[in-house]
């Protein structure tokens, strides 16, 4: 289970946010401007997908660093050709001298995507973030995070620069039936993050699986059923989500066919409006999408919701507009010719 949502209005810089729940964990597209979301939020984040790194995308990047400082926690970071440089150039406009005192280890783990191939640094800050270079490069098939629950892949557009695109999939969603749970007089509790682990691992079903609780009266009791059993008599599965986010591209055949391929039947499809059809020449100067084709797409695509954002300052106010006309193409009321 999880929520999905903007960082900031869809004026302000782009970015969406995932958050599983109950799960310490979150996931974050772009790292624009970052200052509005809730300290704990960024301390959630476990990998951060950046589409490239024009300004508006990157300049939370300082903010997210000052935050996690002097923690135990670990970020998997993912961006354009030249990235490893430009996470270098950040860093090293610092000083670090007293960073190896530090009782936790803070760590970067940063991939760099070309077409072809994915290379990865690592960036300890107990060693002042002196790049730890993995020597072998590893093929780029558009995989990028393949998880217990949920991977993400990514797709390279045209921004007259790279500029990837991202698809988030939820593995399997597994539903506890609380109706037979209290049927069978078995607890709530973290057992049953357990449970699901080992269902989308595809354990076999005579692994045992403990139930426990802690009660005021009782103590701890404890219980060992197999996991067959309990995915018969308590567990629903479903299909997972898909989400995709795509920023920053130009209409043209070779991205709308990579955006439908990459959004096709998304349950959410987060995409840039940035200017109305009637500006649609401006548009393609700055390698922007209309809201028009952003409905296009994401009717082409198959998408079930669509999210707009990366709206330019011009039409502050007039939003609605933008997404009146996203929202017409959407429903196929109106059609590019
Ligand atoms: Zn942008
Ligand atoms: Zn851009």
């Amino acid at each position: 289970m999880f929520s999905a949502c903007l960082i900031n209005d869809p004026f302000g810089d782009p970015g969406v946010y995932i958050e599983f729940k109950y799960r310490r964990s979150a996931l974050l597209f772009d790292l624009g401007d970052i200052h509005r979301m809730n300290p704990r939020k960024l301390l959630k984040i476990s990998h951060i997908f950046i589409s490239h790194t024009h300004m508006d995308h990157f300049i939370g990047f300082d903010h997210l660093l000052r935050v996690c400082l002097g923690r135990d926690i670990h970020i998997s970071l993912f961006g354009p050709p030249g990235f490893h440089q430009q996470v270098e150039n950040k860093i090293s406009a610092y000083t670090w001298n007293l960073v190896e005192n530090y009782t936790n280890d803070f760590a970067l783990h940063v991939t760099e995507l070309h077409p072809d191939r994915k290379l990865v640094r690592h960036y300890h800050c107990r060693t002042a973030f002196r790049p730890e270079i993995e020597k072998e490069a590893e093929e780029f098939d558009g995989a990028l995070v393949a998880g217990n629950y949920f991977s993400v892949k990514g797709e390279f557009l045209d921004h007259k620069i790279p500029c990837l695109a991202y698809r988030f999939e939820e593995k399997s969603r597994i539903n506890i039936k609380k109706n037979a749970l209290e049927e069978m007089g078995l607890p709530v509790g973290a057992w049953l993050i357990e449970l699901k682990d080992r269902i989308l691992n595809g354990d076999p079903d005579d692994t045992p699986i403990r139930i426990w609780r802690k009660d005021m009266a009782l103590g701890v009791g404890e219980r060992i059923i197999p996991l067959g059993e309990l995915k018969e008599a308590v567990v629903k599965i479903t299909p997972g989500q898909k989400i995709a986010y795509v920023t920053d591209v130009i209409y043209s055949e070779e991205n709308s066919r990579k955006i439908v391929e990459l959004a096709d039947a998304s349950d959410l499809l987060f995409i840039e409006a940035t200017f109305l059809h009637e500006d649609a020449e401006k548009a393609a100067q700055k390698y922007h999408l209309t809201a028009l084709q952003a409905g296009m797409l994401a009717r082409r695509a198959k998408a079930k919701r669509m999210v707009l954002f990366h709206f330019s300052p011009k039409y502050k106010g007039a939003g609605n507009l933008l997404v009146d006309e996203a929202m017409r193409a959407f429903n196929g009321q109106i059609l590019l010719i």
